[in-house]
């Protein structure tokens, strides 16, 4: 049985090598986040386009304030925005403000804060080295350099840099289209007032969300009871679709027939099980063409497997790299026991101040207590070998939907 991160590095490698990029569209850029860059963004002219002051203050001449204090001729003001005409001799000294220009001459800006005003003269109270307080010309950028690379996914800093280069419009990849189908006799519609023994259909609802997070476009089939014909039939829907997540019916019970049917369908079988709970039933398949996945329907199982397998895929189909998972290694408040041979993913909170970060797994039922998962904010991951593990024991911990 393969490791969660073997597991996933077969989805990530498989999917990399028979993916076909999606088609490209132009969009405006305010209408682009989250969207995958498919075009390069290269420098339109040097950034900055000039040397900038990056205080308020005086343009001088380093050597002029080497020895403090030092008196300076104050010949002029720059503002943001404009030119100085002139240039700084020696002696001399231009008031200038952050975002300015600095004047020919000036090779440093004195703070504001470390001078003084004697009439018509500019005491500085601390020297400054050639250089100082300001950004040169074509230092962040060169006019031609490339920025970004497409496959690279737009969030606030992206816009920030696209809207500084002058893309007002932007290319993107088409989302890809991920069918989502629910199996079970028991599950119902969410608007629907389940009998005593029926569940409504909460994994619909949190896979669409996970899909589309991940950048793709859900396309919802509903939920469909555990009957071969009825599966086969919607699941050849799904196959329609450029990928295909199936929910519940993975397991060994007498009505787990997923597997069974995309056997019918001549699937081929990449994985059907992996070492880690929740999670142990994932399935990893293609049909012909189209990648397929069989998730356990226990909510949390199915929400931490599409995290661990199904995102990376769709980051991949969307025409993007597959993010690497946000882990970090954090303390145990208290200790933690499981059993051999499987990676555990438990529920657990990160607390603490800035000075000491810790973190403890969240009481919990087992996959199926989301409620649990509410008052977590990131999952312990307790690797096969340790199953008991004391407090003050650092522990990788997983930070989900970042
Ligand atoms: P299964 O993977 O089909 O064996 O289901 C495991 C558990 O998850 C059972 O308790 C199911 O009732 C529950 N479950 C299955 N599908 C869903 C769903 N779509 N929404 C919520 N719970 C589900
Ligand atoms: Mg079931």
């Amino acid at each position: 049985m393969l490791r969660y991160d073997e597991a996933r590095e077969k989805v990530v490698s498989l999917v990399s090598r028979h993916r076909t990029l999606p088609d490209q569209e132009t969009v405006s850029l305010e209408h682009s986040l989250g969207r995958i860059l498919a075009e390069p963004i290269t420098a339109d002219r040097d950034y900055p386009p000039f040397a900038r002051a990056t205080r308020d203050g005086f343009a001088v001449r380093a050597a002029d304030v080497a020895h403090v204090p030092a008196v300076l001729k104050l010949v002029g003001e720059v503002k943001p925005g404009e030119r100085f005409t002139g240039s700084v001799g020696r002696g001399e000294c231009v008031e200038i403000m952050t975002g300015a220009s600095l004047p020919a001459g000036a090779d440093a800006v004195v703070m504001i804060e470390n001078t003084e005003l004697e009439g018509k003269l500019i005491r500085v109270k601390l020297s400054v080295r050639s250089g100082e307080n300001v950004v040169l010309q074509g230092s962040e950028a060169r006019k031609g350099a490339r920025l970004l690379a497409p496959g690279h996914r737009l969030g606030p800093v992206e816009f920030s840099l696209l809207a500084q280069v002058g893309k007002g419009e932007v290319k993107v990849y088409r989302r890809p289209r991920v069918a989502i189908l629910t199996t079970g006799h028991e599950v119902v519609e969410v608007g629907t007032q389940p009998n005593p023994m029926q569940i409504r259909n909460s994994n619909l609802c949190s896979l669409a969300a996970q899909v589309t997070l991940s950048g793709a476009e859900p396309v919802l089939l509903g939920n469909v009871p555990d009957e071969a014909e009825a599966l086969r039939e919607r699941i050849k829907c799904g196959l329609e679709e450029e990928l295909l997540v199936v929910s519940g019916g993975v397991s060994v019970g007498k009505y787990d027939l997923v597997k069974e049917v995309l056997r019918g369908l001549n699937a081929e079988f990449f994985f059907d099980a992996v070492a880690m709970r929740p999670g142990r039933p994932t399935v990893f398949a293609c049909c012909g063409e189209r990648f397929v996945f069989g998730l356990p329907g226990n909510p949390v199982s199915t929400l931490v497997t599409f995290e661990l397998f199904v995102a990376p895929a769709i980051q991949l189909l969307a025409g993007g790299v597959a993010e690497p998972l946000c882990l970090l290694k954090a303390k145990l408040s208290q200790p933690v026991r499981t059993s051999p041979g499987l990676t555990y993913f438990l529920p657990a909170r990160l607390e603490g101040s800035a000075d000491e970060v810790t973190v403890r797994a969240v009481p919990w039922q087992g996959g199926g207590d989301v409620v649990a998962l509410t008052k977590s904010n990131c999952f312990l991951v307790v690797p096969e070998t340790q199953t008991e593990l004391a407090a003050g024991s650092w522990l990788n911990v997983l930070l989900p939907w970042s």
